[in-house]
């Protein structure tokens, strides 16, 4: 049974997320006007580096790294963006905090924008996220009311004008990118990485932060409390709570915050209540669809970025998907070959006929219209376009492929064998 009392990133409030007052009790805006009146901003990135925070949009960069990037950047126009533009299947975790904790995330905005010395500030928000931007609208009219965002901010001479910005609703909209372009009023299609990463080249071609909103969040209670209280729980190498976000067969559903290297057998049975009905698990997608899944037998693999990568899948931004067996294999992969499919922009050639045709094979092989000759050409397909494309997304649909392969083979042969799927029929669905 694994419990976390402190340190924990979410705050529990007494009063509605959006009310200053409740979030001012619980020490809300503290390290803002510990930055505003007392801290320099090498010393923040000076306690970010201490506390080994690394991003929680799914890569896990060092954060003090990235701030410290733009900080010292030789070009001295900086830009500051938060991306909400989550988009991940399975991953609703950002959507939790905008709603419970907005607060929290302006504040560790303002620390961010003023670290940075950003001459503008961004909070990105999925275009599907309709309640959450408002709830953060009218945060935010709050903190201005109050005098901790705006001109002059608590008579600091400090000017920060934090902006909400209404983005996109697709997937490769929240590649930080392809976000910048959009911002820009350009297609969201992603940059080459290298060398455009935004710490150098960003919005309007100048250094800019990008940090997720869960990192953000994290920020205030950093400083606030210091990095040594942060280190306390997680890894090594990892330090501090991930906001879990839990879904497919589960009883429970939902987002937990839990010490970053908790197994995944714990979050399963400790917060999401185990598997209805009395089945059994077949597989997990620790960080989505787009690292590969792990099997039964891999359920006590610790949950951050290490462990997983070195069990050769990856955390990403925490969103896990639990299968079980009385689920399709071949079914459940389609579902998430089509959702990349559709959300290719289309600028890459590998990656618009690639997650194409992988889509495609995988329905002629789940309608049990398929050959050994498809599940081969399948396979070569996958190795042909990983890799390729200007951000992750045709690597993520051939890692499912791969992945599913695999793990379930037999399942793919019994679809050609049989010439149908040998699960109790259902619709397949494309939406994810
Ligand atoms: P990445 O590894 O390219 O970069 C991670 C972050 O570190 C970026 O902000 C990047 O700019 C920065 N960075 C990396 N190297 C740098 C360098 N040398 N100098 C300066 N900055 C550097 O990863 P990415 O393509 O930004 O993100 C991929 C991850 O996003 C995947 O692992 C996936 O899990 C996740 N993802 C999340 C969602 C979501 O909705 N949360 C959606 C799709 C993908």
């Amino acid at each position: 049974m694994v419990t976390l009392t402190e340190p924990r990133v979410l705050q529990k409030l007494d009063g509605p997320p959006w009310d200053i007052d409740a979030y001012l009790k619980v020490g809300g805006y503290e390290a803002w006007k510990k930055c505003v009146r007392e801290l320099s901003p090498e010393q923040v990135v000076q306690e970010l580096k201490a506390s080994g925070l690394r991003g929680r949009g799914g890569a896990g960069f060092p954060t003090g790294v990235k701030w410290d990037k733009v900080l010292n950047h030789r070009v001295k126009e900086h830009y500051f963006v938060c991306n909400a533009g989550e988009h991940e299947p399975g991953t609703f975790k950002d959507r939790h905090l905008l709603k419970t904790a907005p607060h929290q995330l302006i504040e560790g905005c303002l620390i961010a924008s003023h670290t940075a010395q950003a001459k503008a500030s961004f909070i990105y928000v999925n275009h599907e996220y309709e309640e959450e931007r408002e709830n953060l609208k009218r945060a935010l009219a709050q903190a201005k009311e109050r005098g901790f965002v705006g001109k002059n901010i608590l008579g600091s001479g400090i000017d920060i004008d934090l902006q909400v910005f209404e983005g996109h609703g697709s997937y490769v909209a929240g590649e930080e990118t392809a976000m910048l372009e959009s911002m820009q009023g350009r297609p969201a299609m992603p940059r080459q990485k290298p060398p455009f990463y935004p710490t150098d080249f960003g919005l309007y071609g100048k250094p800019t932060l990008v940090n997720n909103v869960e990192t953000l969040c994290n920020i205030p209670r950093i400083l606030y409390k210091g990095a040594q209280w942060f280190t306390q729980v997680g890894t090594e190498k990892c330090p501090g709570t991930m906001m879990f976000s839990l879904s497919g067969a589960v009883n429970r559903p939902g987002v937990y915050e839990m010490p970053m290297g908790i197994t995944i057998r714990q979050l399963i049975e400790t917060c999401g209540g185990g598997v209805p009905g009395g089945r059994k698990i077949k597989a997990v997608f620790p960080g989505g669809p787009a690292f590969s899944m792990i099997t039964a037998d891999q359920l006590d693999l610790a949950m951050d970025f290490d462990s997983l990568k070195k069990a050769g899948t990856g955390l990403g931004s925490a969103g896990v998907i639990v299968v079980d067996d009385a689920t399709c294999m071949v079914r459940q992969t389609l579902k998430f070959s089509n959702f990349f499919k559709g959300e290719s922009c289309g600028q890459c050639p590998p990656c618009r006929m690639g997650t194409i045709n992988l889509a495609n094979l995988m329905t002629k092989i789940e309608a049990g219209e398929g050959t050994q000759k498809d599940l081969d050409s399948l396979l070569q397909l996958c190795g042909f376009v990983k890799g390729t494309g200007y951000c992750t997304l045709v690597t993520g649909a051939s890692v499912l492929v791969q992945s599913s392969v695999k793990l379930f083979r037999h399942e793919f042969e019994e679809h050609i064998r049989l010439h149908r799927c040998p699960y109790p029929a259902a619709p397949v669905d494309t939406t994810v």
